[in-house]
């Protein structure tokens, strides 16, 4: 295990499992994390990445868990796309599992007034790399998933409720929540899962980009019942969960992994300063 691996708890529970992992740009990315959880319990993966700097990133912490499939992947290209999934085919024939954790908004549409600042092209290309993405992704994988496959994308809470600066991104990830339901809906029938995980923030690259994304963080571990960070682990637990068998039942939900953020209404006591 690399320096910047997790230690994850071990075991068989991805034994013979194939599968991709959408979006692992450095050692903080939240699917570096599940990767490392994945592979901690046997499973074999492909990476994808966007672009030749960041194969070069990507590459060392892809080997030092034992992933030899590197594909590069734009998701707003339909012809990268078809060329992606070939390989992957190409690579491992069947897949058992895909985890999609991408996104993006320009950064004058993740901070200040919403309604002032998101701007039509804005608009537009949150939704296609943050939503889109994930109906296209979750179509071409079905394709060559075995039955009893799972597919999970990974969320925040700016999509049900309204957060400083989320804007734009709190859009896309609705559209994204309630795509991972239609999308469950249709595959059910072909026995492949579909889910979301919505994490607490963690400082990530796609974090910096958001106005105060640090104070977010702050904010979450004084106000978040379990009083505490989100941490990789427990969203990687979550992840393993839904992508193994023990999350067999479940489909078309999203599950908040955020130390219990989620559930405070009133933050602060009503005796104590806000
Ligand atoms: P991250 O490390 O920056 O990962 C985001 C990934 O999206 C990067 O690998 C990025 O690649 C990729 N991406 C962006 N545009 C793309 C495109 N056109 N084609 C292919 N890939 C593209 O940040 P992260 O925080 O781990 O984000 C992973 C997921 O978790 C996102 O869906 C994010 O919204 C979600 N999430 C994050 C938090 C948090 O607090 N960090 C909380 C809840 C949910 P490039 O670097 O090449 O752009």
């Amino acid at each position: 295990m690399a320096d910047e691996g997790y230690d994850m708890p071990k075991g068989d529970l991805m034994a013979g499992r194939k599968g991709v992992v959408m979006g692992v740009a450095n050692k903080d990315s939240i699917a570096w994390g599940i990767a490392c959880q994945l592979a901690a319990q046997g499973a074999e993966m492909a990476f994808t990445y966007q672009g030749e700097a960041l194969e070069r990133r990507v590459r060392p912490l892809a080997e030092s868990i034992g992933v030899k499939t590197l594909i590069e992947a734009d998701v707003t290209s339909d012809p990268a796309m078809d060329k992606a999934f070939a390989e992957v085919e190409a690579a491992f024939g069947k897949i058992d599992f895909l985890v999609h954790a991408i996104a993006y908004a320009d950064k004058s549409q993740i901070s200040g007034s919403f309604v002032e600042n998101t701007t039509r092209e804005g608009f537009m290309l949150a939704m296609n790399i943050s939503a889109y993405s994930f109906v296209d992704v979750s179509r071409r994988a079905a394709r060559i998933m075995n039955e009893g496959g799972s597919i999970i994308c990974l969320t925040y809470l700016g999509s049900e409720r309204t957060i400083p600066n989320y804007n734009m991104m709190g859009v896309a990830k609705a559209a994204l929540e309630a795509s991972t339901r239609y999308i469950a809906r249709d595959l059910g029938p072909h026995k492949i899962r579909v889910n979301a995980v919505s994490a607490g923030p963690r400082r990530t690259l796609s974090l910096a980009g958001i106005q105060d994304g640090r104070k977010m963080i702050a904010r979450g571990r004084s106000w978040s019942p379990l009083r505490e960070d989100t941490s990789m682990e427990g969203i990687a637990g979550c992840a393993l969960w839904l992508l193994s068998d023990l999350g067999r039942s479940t489909t078309g939900e999203v599950i908040h992994v955020d130390a219990g953020f989620h559930i405070v209404g009133l933050p602060v006591g009503l005796d104590e300063e806000g």
